[in-house]
């Protein structure tokens, strides 16, 4: 039995499925992540590159238009001038608001060349130094803003409003200490004459750039001094030469970054869940699974094995066969293949019910299960035949062996209900592989051989031989023909004398049937008589044998006429009505009429069967008891049913030259026949042993092939007319 079953594949493999789709989902969504989170300070860091600049460049226009106020302010209000004289004048207030707004002020004027002429300053710068080294920075922003007044005319725009600021300029500088804005205006550009200039200077402290940082939303802005290693994201400070000093920075907010470790977590999270119940999926799938697998190993047992003896059944015998076939061809092993088909079975199932024909058929698939080796297979191949594929056999030797064990095995008694029975067997035979024949072939010619069995008298075993095949066919013609066979009237009836033990009187003829079939010939009774039953053909056959035995039993006045019932003619409700009324179309008289029967079918329904018997027994119709020996064999127990013989089976004279029992036992039930007043028969006398035999022990009547063979009516004729006494033993 498979013990990984296909729905655990199943699972295991939607396992790994489920498990490698979770995997890459987590791969995948780690990944959106990191390139989101990336992506989000990416822009988050522009956004506040951006503000940074921005806010530098406030800054920058913010103190020039400042300064710009100061610069154009009314004279009279205070305001710084250049007079005629290239004088400047600043008021205490100017100055004051000047450095209030600054820090530090300083006011220059310029020649016509523009050379320095004046100036003065207000205002704390970092320290002397510092100031000197300022002093270059704003002579540069001086010399633009010089230029940028230059280049305007007419001078009537210049007087327009405004026109300080943006002719102004203003840049960050670094004095070595600090950082600052630095601003110059022109002051009365619409003079005419070379103006004066304002210079402011307002220190960026990292305190104004904290304050700056918090106003355009960018944290702690700080300055960072150095010539080299500018960062992606900085705005630079240069000197007066433009050569870079430091940049401003400030505390990056990384927003895709804050949010990871909560994105993070909430993917975790829903991982965990998945997991759980992917956990929770598989155990229950493991469950169903495990439940799913047991169902389909049951389900499989049932279709590959035989439910009542638990053993393999034909499907799957065959598909064994097949794969045997197979090996044994690739590895030149042979292997035998038994096919085993128990006598009488039918009688079992017809007299006792088929209850006990299941206890039989288990019984009997046990026994022959432990007869045979592990490696071997046994089937069921239904009603009562059996298989054995007996592995790795080459010799006839071998698989004769094993059959006739089989045949022992089985003959030993099985008790139902206190009933003893024992059960004979016939076993076909063939080895293989045969050269051009595949499984299929090799089991018909099993079956060939188990039918050479069964002809031969059942209880044996016989081997496939070449030659024996057109037996084959016969199963299909006889199924296709029968009916057809026996409306042409091409059924046969031979007869076989039952003689006195001297062999020199002949009693009665026992009418056995026979099919001369044009192809096929002579074809025996057990090759059509069983499929007659199972195609309801019985009762005209029956009805067939019954009338030819009375017309031609009509010409041999004082002999008996045997006629062989069968359980399904002696079931059919009005048997004795049916018989007495064919009989009753020869004139045959009644008395000369033996039926015989056999103990399976009376036992079936005792009151029936006796009130048939009682009936025709009243018209004078005599019965004998076929097969004696082979059934129940209590002979107390048949009394009841006033049989006028007994007919000893042909197997008991086959026993009594193997062991001295069945000699005792034969002795014993002559005897007792006797003792009850029956006519004791013999069937199967071949050897002058057996007849010698039979003769001492006092059986009062013969039937054999040492007599005579079954034969055609003619030669009966022939018998009866000689003129001298015959000895039919010589
Ligand atoms: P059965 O009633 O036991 O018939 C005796 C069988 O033993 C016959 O086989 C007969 O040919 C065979 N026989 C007789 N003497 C010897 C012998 O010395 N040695 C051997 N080896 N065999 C011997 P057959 O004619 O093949 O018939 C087989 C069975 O078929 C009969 O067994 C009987 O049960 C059945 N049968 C035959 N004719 C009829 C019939 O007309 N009606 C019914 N219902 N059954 C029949
Ligand atoms: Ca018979
Ligand atoms: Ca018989």
């Amino acid at each position: 039995m498979p013990s990984v079953s296909r729905t655990s594949i199943f699972v295991r493999r939607a396992f790994w499925v489920i498990g490698g789709v979770i995997v890459s989902v987590v791969l995948v969504m780690g990944m959106t992540l990191a390139s989101l989170t990336e992506e989000t300070n990416r822009t988050a860091t522009q956004d506040q590159m951006s503000r940074l600049e921005s806010a530098v460049a406030n800054e920058l226009t913010r103190a020039k238009a400042e300064l710009a106020i100061i610069a154009s302010g009314d004279a009279g209000r205070g305001g710084i001038r250049a007079d005629e004289r290239n004088s400047i004048t600043f008021t205490a207030d100017q100055l004051r608001s000047a450095w209030h707004h600054f820090g530090f002020v300083s006011a220059h004027l310029l020649d016509t060349r523009g050379q320095h002429v004046t100036g003065v300053e207000f205002g704390q710068p970092a320290s002397a130094a510092g100031f000197r080294h300022l002093h270059a920075l704003v002579s540069h922003l001086l010399s633009a803003t010089v230029e940028s007044v230059a280049r305007q005319s007419p001078a009537s725009e210049l007087a327009s409003p405004g026109y300080e600021q943006s002719l102004g300029h203003a840049g960050l500088i670094h004095n070595g200490f600090e950082l600052a804005v630095a601003t110059v205006v022109p002051v009365n550009p619409a003079s005419g004459r070379m103006p004066g200039f304002l210079v402011a200077l307002r220190s960026l402290d990292s305190a104004t750039l904290a304050d700056i940082g918090k106003r355009y939303g960018l944290g702690q802005i700080t300055f960072r001094s150095g010539a080299t290693g500018l960062p992606a994201f900085a705005v630079p400070v240069a000197d007066a030469d433009g050569d870079p000093i430091g940049f401003l920075t400030w505390d990056q907010a990384r927003p895709g970054s804050a949010m990871l470790p909560n994105l993070l977590l909430i993917l975790m999270a829903s991982v965990l869940a998945v997991l759980a119940a992917l956990g929770l999926l598989v155990l229950r799938l493991r469950g169903l699974g495990a439940a799913m697998a047991l169902d389909e190993e049951r389900a499989e047992r049932l279709a590959s094995h035989d439910h009542l003896s638990g053993l393999f059944n034909r499907r799957s015998f065959h598909e064994r066969l097949e794969a045997e076939y197979g090996r044994a061809e690739r590895t030149h092993a042979g292997f035998a293949l038994h096919l085993i088909d128990l006598d009488r079975f039918k009688d079992i199932n017809d007299s006792l019910g088929h209850h006990a024909g299941d206890v039989v058929i288990r019984e009997i698939g046990t026994r022959i299960a432990s007869t045979v080796r592990s490696v071997d297979v046994v089937a069921r191949l239904g009603g009562d035949e059996f298989a054995i594929l007996q592995i790795n056999t080459d010799s006839v030797h071998e698989a004769g062996a094993l059959a006739h064990r089989i045949r022992e095995v089985l003959a030993a008694p099985i008790i139902i209900d206190t009933v003893e029975i024992s059960m004979g067997c016939s076993i076909g035979i063939a080895l293989g592989p045969i050269l051009d024949v595949d499984s299929k072939g090799l089991m018909s010619s099993a079956d060939t051989a188990l039918y050479e069995a069964k002809n031969g008298g059942r209880n044996r075993h016989r081997f496939f031989e070449r030659g024996a095949d057109k037996t084959t066919s016969l199963r299909t013609l006889v199924e296709n023909e029968l009916a057809d066979a026996i409306r042409n009237d091409q059924l046969e009836l031979h007869y076989q004398p039952q003689v006195s033990p001297d062999g020199l009187r002949i009693f009665g003829l026992e009418a056995l049937v026979r099919w001369r079939h044009p192809v096929m010939g002579l074809i025996p009774p057990l090759q059509f008589m069983p499929i007659a039953e199972q195609r309801g053909l019985i009762v005209p056959l029956s009805k067939w044998v019954l009338r030819r035995a009375c017309e031609d039993g009509m010409r041999w006045a004082g002999l008996k006429i045997a006629i062989n019932i069968s359980a399904a003619q002696f079931k059919q409700p009005n048997f004795a009505r049916d018989l007495l009324a064919t009989v009753s179309e020869s004139q045959f008289p009644l008395t000369r009429l033996e039926l015989e029967l056999t103990e399976g079918m009376i036992v079936e329904d005792e009151e029936k069967a006796q009130g048939a018997i009682a009936e025709l027994r009243g018209h004078g119709v005599s019965f004998a008891l076929d097969d004696f020996g082979t059934g129940y064999s209590s002979l107390i127990y048949l009394r009841r049913f006033s049989f006028d013989k007994i007919k000893i089976d042909r197997s008991f004279l086959e026993a009594i030259e193997t062991t001295g029992e069945a000699a005792i036992l034969l002795h014993s039930i002559v005897h007792l026949g006797r003792a009850l007043g029956l006519t004791v028969c013999a069937e199967g006398v071949e050897t002058t042993e057996q007849h010698r035999f039979l003769q001492a022990i006092g059986c009062h009547e013969l039937q054999g092939y040492r007599f005579s063979r079954p034969v055609h009516a003619s030669e009966i004729d022939a018998l009866l007319n000689r003129s001298e006494p015959f000895d039919l033993a010589a």
